[in-house]
């Protein structure tokens, strides 16, 4: 459904000619006239004939959104098929055109109708306030990122599970306040999580990492060296870690043509709210990289000796129409990077022990962002009763209780899946890493493996990203400052830090013997900043604690005489006296193994743009 909403003024309207498809009329409705309404122009479009109560429940949202927001007198429906290129059946569209009405009457609004199919002159006054014109498109779909939300018919079962021991998870004796606690209950439904913004908005804004794009779509964000560099440096790591286990990165398009049956069903299964072009094709924008990915395989000679077989990319860009409202920060956006690696194992053994390696390295990634995990484990019913024991072993493997959710029958392409998720500063979940056994798309988009008997087969398909979003790790990285406040200074890991050193000298007679130290600190591969701005010391030092700067040296005539540096090292807040390579020994060993790109920003602080 295509929607453009006009808050106005006015809307007259008077009806010319019937179309042959034009509904029947009282002479009420031939001509109208509203004063301060909000004018729902709106297209029903062939896909809405699935799911219309769906698209009604959406529009209704859409509606209830941009009411509360401009407070019309009144709403009118407006059938406008200019909208769309892709009409529904005229049945279907006045089914749902009376259905919004009827909803809408029922919610107390004051709604009316204009007639559909009916040539109409009409006027309107837009009243041009920013949010006075508002254009949508609409989907039936409804469900959340990985079906939390989702309205259950028959409902799973959630339990924990503990060293091999099941126990209901309405009735386990968790500790206090743990994470396990909340992720539980929150996927059960009955917990509780603080309102509000996530503090990780406000960091993000304010540390110079990421911004809204009010230019963009909502969910898309603009990002800052620092933040670009946070970025690369992750990408980086993850593409290491995949390499070195043997996938193979490949870079796919981003937008699919909707007329492809096997896109289109596989996105249908998916049930992620779609994020929609209209050309002269209807074109969808990728929610993961899992088209690409298959598409490249499906193309190959693949024989047994070549499984399992991984293949990786960078999802630079994913999309995901989520709800404007549901939209925050770096946790929910529509245009976010998903690293995105596909196994394709001969059978499901094969895929079992893929499946226990990679959730060995999702939980790696937790271990290196030094960011607490939990895990949930979730399977159908017939699996789990086939890979008790498989399952048993595997979640041993997170050396702690997790959450094991058995659903009755399968609803996605996947029978089992392990997330990850941290907890946010307001309790609710980060969904992180994931692994999934897919048993549908190897048939689904024609990838054949031959077989040691010289046959043809479907390969098992696992999904994996080893970390979750990008943005999800850094929403991650930024929330666990707030968390923990109390206990410590907040700061990134160092091989995150943007400037990992700065040098402070105290007047501008030591700026040289600061750019000495910078210059061979730089050559060790450390990002390194002076601040050779003409401010006092002490504004200097609180400056470099705002950017949450790990390492600080202070160099005056005591430290260009003996060559002893005072360094403040944030994180253990000590202050000390240590010569220059003991500061890079200990900078190099706390991002050992760790990427590493250079400062992408003027050396020194006189220098530097504010961008906010
Ligand atoms: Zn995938």
């Amino acid at each position: 459904m295509r929607v453009l909403l006009i808050h106005s003024d006015y809307l007259k309207y008077k009806t010319k000619n019937k179309t042959p498809i034009a509904e029947e009329i009282t002479i009420d409705k031939e001509e109208g006239e509203f004063n301060e309404a909000l004018v729902v122009f709106l297209a029903v479009e062939k896909e809405d004939e699935k799911h219309p109560a769906g698209v009604v429940n959406n529009l209704i949202n859409e509606i209830k959104t941009a009411t509360d927001q401009v407070n019309p007198e009144r709403i009118v429906i407006y059938p406008y098929a200019h909208l769309s290129s892709s009409l529904s059946s005229p049945k279907i569209a006045i089914e749902i055109l009376k259905m919004a009405e009827n909803e809408l009457a029922a919610r107390g609004m004051e709604v009316s109708r204009v007639p559909f199919g009916w040539y109409k002159s009409f006027e309107i006054s837009c009243k041009g306030h920013p949010l006075s014109e508002l254009s949508r498109s609409i989907d039936a779909v409804d469900i959340t990122a990985d079906g939390i939300g989702e309205e259950e018919k028959n409902p799973s079962k959630f339990y924990i599970l503990n060293d091999g021991e099941l126990t209901d998870a309405d009735n386990y004796r968790y500790e206090k306040k743990s994470d396990l606690e909340k992720l539980a209950k929150y996927e059960l439904g009955t917990g509780k999580s603080k309102d509000g913004e996530p503090p990780h908005v406000k960091l993000m804004k304010e540390k110079e990492l990421a911004d809204y794009e009010s230019a963009a779509d909502v969910g898309h964000l603009k990002w800052y060296p620092k933040g670009r560099l946070i970025r690369d440096l992750l990408a980086d790591y993850v593409y290491d870690l995949v390499v070195e286990r043997g996938a193979m990165p490949i870079e796919t398009p981003v937008m699919y043509d909707l007329d492809n049956k096997a896109i289109s069903e596989h996105a249908e299964k998916f049930g992620e709210r779609q994020y929609k072009i209209h050309t002269k094709k209807e074109l969808m924008l990728r929610f993961a990289c899992c088209f690409g990915a298959f598409r490249v395989l499906a193309d190959s000679f693949l024989t047994w000796k070549n499984l399992p077989a991984k293949v990786y990319e960078l999802s630079t860009y994913s999309f995901r129409f989520e709800k404007r409202g549901e939209v925050v920060g770096l946790k929910r956006l529509r245009g976010f990077t998903m690293p995105d690696m596909h196994s394709f194992c001969a059978n499901i053994d094969q895929s079992l022990l893929e499946f226990s390696n990679q959730v060995e390295m999702c939980f790696q990634t937790g271990h290196d962002f030094d960011v607490n995990y939990e895990v949930i484990f979730r399977a159908t019913e017939d699996f789990y009763a086939e890979n008790k024991q498989w399952m048993f072993d595997t979640a041993k493997k997170i050396n702690k209780p997790v959450i094991l959710e058995i659903l009755p029958e399968r609803k996605h392409y996947w029978v089992c899946k392990m997330d990850f998720a941290a907890m946010d500063f307001l309790g609710r979940p980060i969904e992180n890493p994931t692994v999934q056994i897919d048993v549908e798309s190897g048939k689904r988009f024609g990838i054949t493996y031959i077989n040691p008997d010289e046959k043809e087969e479907y390969p098992i398909i696992l999904h994996c990203s080893p970390t979750g979003s990008i943005e999800r790790v850094i929403c991650s990285l930024l929330e666990k400052t707030a968390i923990e406040i109390n206990e410590k200074s907040p700061m990134l890991p160092v091989w995150l830090s943007p400037t990992q050193i700065r040098v402070i000298p105290i007047g501008e007679n030591h700026i040289e013997y600061a750019n000495e130290i910078a210059d061979e600190i730089a050559f060790n591969n450390i990002r390194v900043d002076v601040d050779d701005r003409d401010e006092r010391v002490g504004k200097k030092i609180r400056n470099a604690a705002t950017d949450w700067v790990p390492y600080t040296i202070v160099v005056g005539d005591k430290e260009i005489e003996t060559n002893i540096l005072n360094v403040t090292i944030r994180e253990t807040k000590e202050k000390k006296d240590m010569e220059l390579d003991e500061i890079v020994y200990q900078v190099l060993s706390k991002s050992m193994e760790k990427p590493f790109k250079k400062l992408p920003l003027p050396r020194n602080l006189s220098e530097r743009i504010n961008f906010q």
